[in-house]
C-alpha cells in the first residue's frame, strides 16, 4: 500500500510540463498526508496567485522559507503546517487524492476540474473573470446569438455547462493559449477565457458580450479531513477570518461634550456598544469605538456634525469576533 502511495503520488507531483524522470527525484517522498500530523496546503508555485497566497499565510502569523530558492515544500517553524509549491491546475487533483489537506487556487481552475474539493473559504484575490467574447462587430443579443458558433478556450467544461444551461449548441474548440487570437486565424467565431482588463481583447479586435464567471483565489479542502487536519484548518481559518475582519473596520476615538454622548452613540455601530471614558476636563469625554470601512467616511461627516472633536483612526491588526 506504501509503495502504491509513493508511486501515485509521484505520478501527480509531476508538473505536466517537466519530464516525469526529473519530478519523480524531486517528489517521491510525498505521501499522502494523513499520515502526518500536521496540515499540508498547497500553493502555485509562482505566477498570478503565488505572492497573495504566501501573504496570505505570513499575515496568519505563519513563519516559513520563501521559495526564492525554488523549492518544492517546506515547514512552517511556528505552526503545523506544510507547504507544498504546485502549479495551479494540479492543485485540485492533489487535493481530492489527500495527497495535501487544502489547497489555494483560483475558482475558475476548480470549477473547470472537477474534482471532489470543498471550497472553504473565498479569499478576495486573484480575481479576474471568465467572458465569452466575439470580434467587435459581430451581432450579440443573448447567449442564444452563440448558437452554431465555433468557440474556443481553454475552459471547455465551465463554457459547456453554460451553453447547456441556456440550451445552446455550439462547437467547443479547446486550446491551451493564446485563445484571443482564434477568431483572427479563421479557427474560431468566438473565443470564452479569463478577462481581467479587457485590453487583450481589444487589442485582437474583439469585445466582451457575456460573463460567465465571476472568479477569485479559493480554500479548498478534500471533501473529509482526518479530525487532527481539520483541526489544523480551523485553526488557519480562524487566523484569516481575524485578518479580514481587521482590515475591513477602523478604530475610532474621539472627544465629545456629555450632552452629545447620546447623538454619537446613535451614530456608531461599534461591536457591542462604544467604550465611553471621562475625559480630565470637566464634562467631556472619550467614545472609542468600531467602524466597518464600508460606512466609515459617511460616520465620520455625521460625528463631526453631532459635535464629535479631535477624532483619531487607527487601523486594527487583528478582530476577533
Ligand atoms: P501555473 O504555472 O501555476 O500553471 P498559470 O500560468 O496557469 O500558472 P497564472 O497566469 O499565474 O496561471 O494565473 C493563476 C490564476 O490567477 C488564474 O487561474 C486565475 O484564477 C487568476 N487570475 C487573476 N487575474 C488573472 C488574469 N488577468 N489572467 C489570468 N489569470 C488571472
Ligand atoms: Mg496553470
Amino acid at each position: 500500500m506504501n509503495q502504491f502511495r509513493i508511486r501515485f503520488s509521484a505520478k501527480l507531483a509531476c508538473p505536466t510540463h517537466v519530464a516525469s524522470q526529473f519530478c519523480f527525484s524531486q517528489y517521491h517522498f510525498i505521501t499522502r498526508s494523513t499520515s502526518l500530523n500536521m496540515l499540508r496546503i498547497a500553493i502555485q508555485k509562482s505566477g498570478r496567485l503565488f505572492e497573495d497566497s504566501v501573504a496570505l499565510l505570513r499575515d496568519a502569523g505563519i513563519r516559513f522559507g520563501n521559495n526564492s530558492n525554488r523549492m518544492l515544500r517546506t515547514q512552517a517553524s511556528n505552526f503545523p503546517l506544510e507547504i507544498i509549491f504546485l502549479r495551479d491546475d494540479d492543485i485540485p487533483e492533489y487535493v481530492e487524492e489527500g495527497v495535501v489537506d487544502a489547497g489555494i487556487v483560483g475558482e475558475n481552475i476548480v470549477l473547470e476540474n472537477q474534482k471532489n474539493v470543498r471550497t472553504v473559504e473565498r479569499l478576495g484575490f486573484g480575481k479576474c473573470r471568465l467572458c465569452i467574447a466575439l470580434p467587435k462587430n459581430a451581432a450579440y443579443n443573448n447567449p442564444q446569438s452563440l448558437e452554431g458558433l465555433r468557440i474556443a478556450t481553454s475552459y471547455t467544461n465551465i463554457l459547456n455547462n453554460f451553453l447547456q444551461t441556456h440550451h445552446i449548441q455550439a462547437d467547443v474548440h479547446q486550446i491551451s493559449g493564446a485563445v484571443e487570437i482564434a477568431p483572427s486565424l479563421g479557427l474560431a467565431e468566438a473565443i470564452f477565457d479569463i478577462v481581467s482588463t479587457g485590453s487583450t481583447l481589444l487589442a485582437n479586435g474583439l469585445r466582451e458580450v457575456e460573463t460567465v464567471l465571476e472568479s477569485e483565489a479559493v480554500l479548498i479542502a478534500g471533501p473529509s479531513l482526518p479530525p487532527d487536519h481539520q483541526e489544523i484548518l480551523d485553526r488557519l481559518l480562524f487566523r484569516i477570518h481575524a485578518n479580514r475582519n481587521a482590515k475591513g473596520h477602523r478604530y475610532i476615538l474621539m472627544n465629545a461634550p456629555n450632552e452629545q454622548i447620546g447623538a454619537i452613540t446613535k451614530l456608531l455601530p461599534g461591536m457591542k456598544s462604544p467604550t465611553i471614558l471621562p475625559l480630565a476636563l470637566e464634562g467631556w469625554s472619550s467614545l472609542h469605538s468600531v467602524v466597518p470601512e464600508d460606512i466609515f467616511w459617511d460616520v465620520l461627516e455625521q460625528l463631526k456634525a453631532a459635535g464629535a472633536q479631535g477624532i483619531l483612526v487607527v487601523p486594527i491588526e487583528r478582530m476577533i469576533l
